[in-house]
């Protein structure tokens, strides 16, 4: 992480009237409670009201008014929800009197709902994604302070055209960059290669360079009309990999793969000529890795151009099968999805 020349930290005093910021709630441990003994909860158990309301500070940031799409831990958000959700947003940010969107969300899939709304929200005005590692019965809860500082950025106009955000740990992240990186702690999110959006701290921002690559309002990506997304699997490759879930994903029906790969994205023999048969078949087949890191490029220890497979460049599976399914609803075209990944 290297990131660009700060700017100044914004001036602590607000605007007036405070932006008007509306906040869409899904769930997640943000309004998790604990349940039982110290380790058990649900998520998703808290109304966003009880939420805002430990934290009066938020009063002094912005106008929030609350809207709840869905109440739940986010390993059960969906592609229908993604639709809603995007919808909801672009409906709140068209209303020329409204100044940002803020979601709360669970941390287990908030890099994939914040990539998707990444390239379907047609706007400039901030939507930023919160969420907390920590239950909000639990001892030094994360959520309010997340919260705040998420209304916080999503209230600054100079988090305008940065693209989709996540706040999490005095942290500001670009939804394209982040991933969660550890199961429990705090400071689970991390950005990738091209870095942090800035930082938070109590409300005062510091920002860096704005993204470079392609996002909401220069977004191709039309949800209109759209009933649901192509069906997109990910089969995750290791030592002695077979061929059968491969298979058993296109008979399914898959439209696309996306395949974990070892490394630089490769796979084994008997997985190759799976993929290989699943391509010349029609379904687009995205090589990622499941490494962590470093980008996965073309024709390196697998012949793309010979065998019609995409490379993921820098998206790690989990966002290359949002990438993918939103570039299937354009194209079957192996040459033009790569461009999308070379884009996006
Ligand atoms: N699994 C839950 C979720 O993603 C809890 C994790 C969290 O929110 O931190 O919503």
């Amino acid at each position: 992480m290297s990131p660009a020349t700060p700017t100044r930290p914004e001036p602590v005093e607000r605007a007036t009237p405070l932006p008007r910021i509306r906040l869409l709630a899904t769930g997640g441990t943000i309004a998790g409670a604990q349940t039982g003994g110290s380790r058990s909860y649900q998520a998703g158990a808290f109304s966003i009201d009880a939420l805002i309301q430990a934290v009066p500070q938020l009063a002094t940031l912005a106008r929030l008014e609350v809207e709840q799409v869905a109440a739940l831990g986010s390993q059960d958000m969906n592609e229908a929800i993604w639709l809603k959700l995007a919808a909801r947003a672009e409906a709140a940010l068209a209303d020329p009197d409204i100044a940002a969107v803020v979601i709360t969300h669970g941390t287990d899939t908030m890099e994939e709902t914040g990539y998707f709304l990444n390239l379907t929200v047609h706007s400039p005005k901030p939507v930023v994604l919160v969420g907390a590692m920590r239950p909000a019965t639990e001892i030094s809860a994360d959520g309010p302070m997340n919260l705040y500082n998420a209304v916080a950025v999503a209230a600054s106009p100079d988090t305008r055209n940065r693209g989709v955000l996540v706040v999490a740990n005095d942290e500001i992240h670009f939804a394209r960059e982040v991933s969660k990186t550890n199961t429990t702690q705090v400071g689970t999110f991390k950005a990738s290669h091209r870095g942090l959006a800035g930082l938070v701290h109590a409300g005062r921002l510091h920002l860096y360079a704005p993204p470079v690559l392609r996002h909401t309002t220069a977004s191709e990506f039309s949800l209109a009309g759209l009933p649901a997304l192509p069906r997109v699997d990910i089969v995750y490759a290791h030592a002695g990999m077979g061929r059968e879930l491969i298979d058993a994903a296109v008979r399914a029906g898959a439209k696309g793969l996306v395949i974990a790969g070892v490394g630089d994205g490769n796979l084994n023999e008997a997985a190759l000529t799976a993929t290989a048969a699943a391509a010349r078949a029609g379904v687009a087949v995205v090589r990622s890795s499941r490494t962590g890191g470093g980008v996965v490029e073309r024709n390196i220890e697998v012949d793309d151009d010979a065998l019609g497979f995409i490379a993921s460049d820098e998206l790690n599976p989990q966002k290359a099968r949002v990438l993918l399914m939103l570039g299937l609803t354009r194209t079957a075209d192996p040459r033009a999805l790569q461009e999308l990944f070379f884009t996006y």
